[in-house]
């Protein structure tokens, strides 16, 4: 991986926690990880709680002055006005979060999002400051009928059309078969497609931002296999789903390093 990035594990809780939970869980990670003396320049760490838990994660990170960034799980494609159940990026980026994941697999799957919707609210987290979070992957059946790289690479020309390179990215390549499967992907599969990305990137918004942008991992990520993915040119972190909500095993995979060699 080039030096310029710092990787980068995000904690993914999807419909997990309540705002109480979110404040215990988000002050126990911060200890452990203080205890562990954990050096934030080897790994930006980030959690991505439900709606109803950002003010909370907000009022203990900003009091405490917590090194934990955070951010929204989706967010409107519109700015304002009659969307019922809807999220503005406007009210994200006033809660102070920094990321937002846009196309989880699960939010094209069971919301029925499509690759122009994912684009329009890149766009929208652009217009409000937040860096995205996009997700690309392939289902089982489209690696069985298009190869590893097709699906993902077609998601991420979709999500970039029109998008300010300048306005920062990241990019999480999800397999939909490795998701909560237990099965995640070889390094070397991730490897294959996050290059396959990274060139997309530079084709896009040039060889500067392909250079800079962190590419993750996610998909049955654990403390027993991030290493191997983190050993990878073009895998710069990791989206940790069910992981993420076990403090111990999140702040391993955090601590990465402290395994690489293994
Ligand atoms: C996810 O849903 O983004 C994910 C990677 O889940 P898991 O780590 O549980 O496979």
């Amino acid at each position: 991986m080039a030096v310029s990035r710092t990787p980068f594990i995000a904690g993914n809780w999807k419909m997990n926690l309540d705002h109480l939970q979110a404040i215990a869980f988000v002050q126990k990670l911060a200890w452990a990880l203080a205890d562990a003396k954990h050096d934030f320049a080897d790994a930006e760490v980030a959690v991505f709680p439900p709606f109803t838990d950002l003010r909370s994660v907000q009022t203990l990170v900003a009091a405490d002055s917590l090194p934990i960034a955070y951010g929204a799980q989706d967010v409107s494609a519109h700015d304002s006005g009659a969307y019922t159940g809807e999220v503005s990026g406007a009210f994200l980026a006033h809660l102070d979060c920094a990321y937002v994941i846009i196309g989880h697999s699960e939010r094209r799957q069971y919301h029925g999002e499509s690759d122009a919707d994912v684009n329009a609210k890149v766009l929208a987290a652009h217009r409000h400051g937040l860096v995205p979070v996009v997700c690309v992957g392939e289902t089982a059946e489209d690696l069985e009928a298009h190869g590893p790289s097709a699906v993902p690479v077609a998601q991420l020309r979709a999500a970039l059309a029109g998008v300010d390179g300048a306005k920062g990215l990241v990019v999480a390549y999800e397999p939909v078969w490795a998701i909560g499967s237990g099965q995640a992907a070889t390094p070397e599969q991730a490897e294959q497609v996050c290059a396959a990305l990274r060139v997309l990137i530079g084709e896009l918004l040039g060889e500067e931002v392909a250079a800079s942008t962190r590419i993750l991992y996610g998909g049955s990520v654990k403390a027993a296999n991030i290493a191997s993915f983190l050993r990878e040119p073009n895998v710069d972190g990791a989206l940790v789903g069910g992981a993420s909500l076990d403090i111990d095993e999140f702040s391993s995979i955090v601590r990465f390093k402290k395994h690489v060699g293994a």
